[in-house]
């Protein structure tokens, strides 16, 4: 085994999967896997549909196409809204996409009638978060030029919370987006076939029992990949948060003190540091640094171990507590998602299924 390395345990990520699926159905709500977190590996990603996943969704296309020429049988969406000057490959490997502008529908359109294909779109509405989406006074008539678009089946709306804005899915704003899709279906006599609520944040009314009837997807990344509610950053029930552990190692262990020697000009970042004096300290370096990994985002799985800091290469720890660190030591650490993402993206940290 290299270092630093995540591992991956598919068995805790299927027992994580079959969990929420579980909760979902009897709602009958499908889930869409999210692959986006693991980089769109296609071990895990088979996982997902064995743990019950009807579809999969990334917010990158070349995770995309790397799962459909890998022969991932369930349909994939490209869940960022489109790049026009991506469209072509959009419609040629996504079986659908989240979209919020005319523009971009029509540019799928054109590509997907070249293509002799039928591309699946799901218009996003802006519930307060700010991010991606058509304002919901602004749906009928975004709906209106969507379904006369040749080669694009309108499939549902949808929405997304708790992202820049950290906006709650709440009983309200999921109610907001049944009513607009049943608006729709009034309007224009056509079926919305799929009403997506929401990502892993929106878990919890489920599991609440305050979810309204009408929410017919949800889009899973952190909830099934680390069992974490996002809004709350508390652990899901009956899942496991350790499917993807980071291994580092350790370089230097010495006794320094804890307040630097000299003038404290900017870090290696920009930033004026500042520190307290706890006087002589054990400290541990690992090598894995700010290039590799969000770092904020690490959870040290011995409690006793602290996290000082880190430069591009260097993660600084306190071990005074654990007198067993030396140097070749190995170091485990749990993930939030932004650690999780960085590290999956990183070349430099080798990944391992087991
Ligand atoms: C990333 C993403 C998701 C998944 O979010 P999680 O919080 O990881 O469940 C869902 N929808 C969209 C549009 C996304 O970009």
């Amino acid at each position: 085994m290299g270092f630093p390395c995540v591992t991956i345990d598919l068995k805790k990520i299927e027992h994580n999967t079959k969990q929420l699926v579980k909760w979902c159905s009897d709602r009958q709500i499908e889930v869409m896997a999210v692959t986006k977190g693991i980089c769109g590996l296609e071990k895990v990603a088979r996982t997902f549909i064995k743990g019950g996943a009807k579809k999969l969704g990334d917010s990158r296309i070349e995770n995309i196409i790397a799962l459909k020429q890998a022969g991932i049988p369930v349909p994939i969406y490209l869940l960022r809204i489109p790049m026009l000057s991506e469209v072509e490959d959009v419609v040629r490997w996504a079986d659908g996409s989240l979209n919020s502008e005319v523009e971009v529908i029509k540019a799928l359109s054109a590509a997907a009638k070249d293509f002799d294909k039928e591309h699946k779109v799901i218009l996003m509405v802006d519930l307060g978060d700010l991010r991606e989406g058509v304002l919901p006074e602004n749906v009928l008539d975004t709906v209106s030029e969507i379904i006369n678009l040749p080669n694009i089946d309108f499939e549902g709306i949808g929405t997304n919370l708790g992202c820049y804005g950290a906006v709650k899915a709440s009983y309200d704003n999921m109610k907001s987006l049944v009513d607009l899709a049943k608006e729709i279906e009034k309007t224009f006599g056509i079926k919305v076939k799929t009403v997506s609520g929401g990502n892993s944040s929106t878990l919890m009314l489920l599991k609440e029992g305050v979810l309204p009837k009408g929410i017919t997807q949800f889009r899973l990344g952190e909830g099934i990949i680390l069992g974490n509610d996002p809004s709350t950053s508390k652990p899901l029930p009956d899942t496991y948060q350790d499917a993807i552990v980071l291994k580092t190692e350790v370089i230097e262990v010495k006794i320094k003190p804890s307040y630097p020697i000299g003038e404290i000009g900017l870090d290696a970042f920009g930033n004026k540091p500042v520190f307290e004096d706890k006087g002589p300290m054990r400290r541990a370096i690992v090598a894995l640094g700010k290039q590799d990994c969000r770092i904020e985002g690490l959870i040290p799985v011995d409690k006793s171990i602290d996290i000082l800091g880190a430069s591009s290469d260097h993660l600084l720890l306190d071990v005074t507590k654990s007198n067993n660190i030396k140097v070749g030591s190995i170091i485990e650490f749990n993930l939030s998602y932004g650690a999780l993402i960085s590290l999956m993206a990183s070349k430099y940290v080798k990944k391992y299924i087991i």
